[in-house]
């Protein structure tokens, strides 16, 4: 299918332009459902459009950590995420022969992060939006844009049928590749690759069993970084972060034979504990290739003229933050908070950009690292697993590596000025 993105701006008018009354989301992922409820607590009418039907379930395991859930709280949709996630009550460091460099348990005065299916999460969040009255459209793919002084159309191409959709307001909640942000700047960095390709292992496409997680392990293998925890119905959950230098494209990656796959991370984990014992017990069927691990760089523009962006569009912080899916519902509510509250378009975008920008550029510059020491060498391994033990009986300590991040709220009652 041709895209075609064709902008009218109109700048001059648009500046000044006064209180919004509706919107046009693009995408039904996480950000996109809460965005048009938060805006609809706000008096703003919002309606979503997603690319996709959204019925397969892809999309291996994700937390949502205690900011996200506060977020998710704020448009009553906490109960229904926290009934389908698994509580998860510690994590633990570890080299790669299984030894502990350090355990962090969760912060004993918040609820523990909940670690969900990707597509129960999806469910949830939908269906809760609906049920409160948001409109979401299904296989709506957004092709290009018309500003006019008095509004937006948006342009949906399914292959076949052309339609369109008018509003004051149009929100890219679209991803991590996103083509709001290229309608907002055409030159707009693109995803970085982190120099990691991320497997997933066990019945990750499973039905959801209730229970608690008591400890999620993350390892320094000797080759490649792993992750390992038992499920509440007692199977075996883990991944692998394996260095790969050259791009690919998760295309790419798929055309490669899983059993490929599957025989690097064997040598890779050969020398590891657990990591030899779980990657030689399972098979091919059990594997979810979940990609290339990408952040966004930091970009210049979140939004331009009736057009913004929230979510992973915005700022996607690469999975070795386990904030993906949090800050995006933190970005949905604070956005809806500043619309509310700021009268002039330009000034509560702005207003937006300002509250949020630090605070997400911060978590995805901390994931940057993580993922540097994920792809580190042999010297740089040791030296971290020195160090690390040090680092957690000195200043290291739970309140310290997770407070400000779990503890984040965005105050819903509080009003936002300029
Ligand atoms: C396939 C996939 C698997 C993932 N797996 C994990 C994981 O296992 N662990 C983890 O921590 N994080 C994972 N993530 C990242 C995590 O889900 C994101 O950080 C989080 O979903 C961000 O929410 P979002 O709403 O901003 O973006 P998304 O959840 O990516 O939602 C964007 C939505 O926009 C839709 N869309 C895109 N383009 C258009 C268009 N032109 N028109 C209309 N709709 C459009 C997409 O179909 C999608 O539904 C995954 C992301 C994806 C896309």
């Amino acid at each position: 299918m041709e895209t075609s993105c064709e902008v009218t701006s109109l700048h001059a008018t648009i500046f000044g332009m006064t209180a919004i009354k509706n919107a046009i989301v693009i995408g039904g992922g996480i950000a996109g459902p809460v965005t048009a409820l938060a805006l609809a607590k706000a008096g703003i009418q919002a309606t979503v459009y997603e690319a996709h039907a959204l019925t397969d379930r892809s999309g291996a395991m994700l937390t949502v950590a205690p900011n996200g859930l506060a977020a998710l709280e704020t448009v009553g949709l906490r109960a229904a995420v926290e009934a389908v996630g698994n509580p998860l009550h510690a994590m633990v460091m570890e080299k790669g022969n299984g030894r502990t460099l350090m355990r962090v348990p969760s912060l004993p005065d918040l609820p523990p992060s909940r670690v969900l299916y990707r597509a129960d999460l999806f469910d949830a969040i939908r269906t809760g939006a609906k049920e409160q009255g948001v409109t979401v459209h299904d296989g709506k793919r957004l092709t290009g844009v018309q500003e006019h002084p008095d509004g937006i159309t948006a342009r949906f191409d399914d292959g076949t049928t052309v339609t369109t959709a008018t509003a004051d307001l149009l929100i890219g909640a679209d991803g991590i590749r996103s083509t709001v942000r290229t309608l907002i700047d055409p030159n707009a960095p693109a995803p970085e690759y982190t120099g990691l390709m991320s497997f997933g292992f066990g019945d990750l496409t499973g039905a959801f069993t209730p229970g608690d997680i008591a400890e999620m392990h993350f390892a320094f293998g000797k080759h490649s970084f792993y992750g390992y925890w038992t499920h509440p119905d007692g199977s075996d959950v883990f991944f692998s972060n394996h260095p790969q230098d050259a791009p690919m494209t998760l295309a790419e990656a798929r055309a490669v034979p899983k059993s490929e796959w599957l025989a690097k991370l064997r040598a890779a984990h050969a020398d590891d504990q657990p990591g030899n014992r779980l990657f030689q017990a399972t098979d091919e069927d059990a594997m979810m290739l979940t990609g290339p691990m990408e952040r966004m760089p930091r970009l210049p523009h979140w939004s331009r003229g009736r057009m913004v962006l929230v979510g992973d569009a915005a700022h996607a912080p690469s999975s070795s933050s386990g904030q993906g899916a949090s800050l995006a519902l933190e970005s949905a509510i604070e956005l809806a908070r500043c619309l509310r509250d700021i009268d002039d378009v330009q000034a509560s975008l702005g207003k937006y950009e300002s509250l949020r920008r630090p605070r997400v550029e911060a978590i995805s510059e901390q994931a940057a690292k993580t993922n540097n020491g994920k792809t580190a060498g042999p010297v740089a391994k040791f030296m971290f697993g020195v160090m690390m033990p040090i680092a957690a009986r000195t200043f290291l300590q739970p309140e310290k590596m997770f407070g400000p991040v779990h503890r984040f709220r965005v105050e819903w009652d509080e009003t936002v000025v300029v």
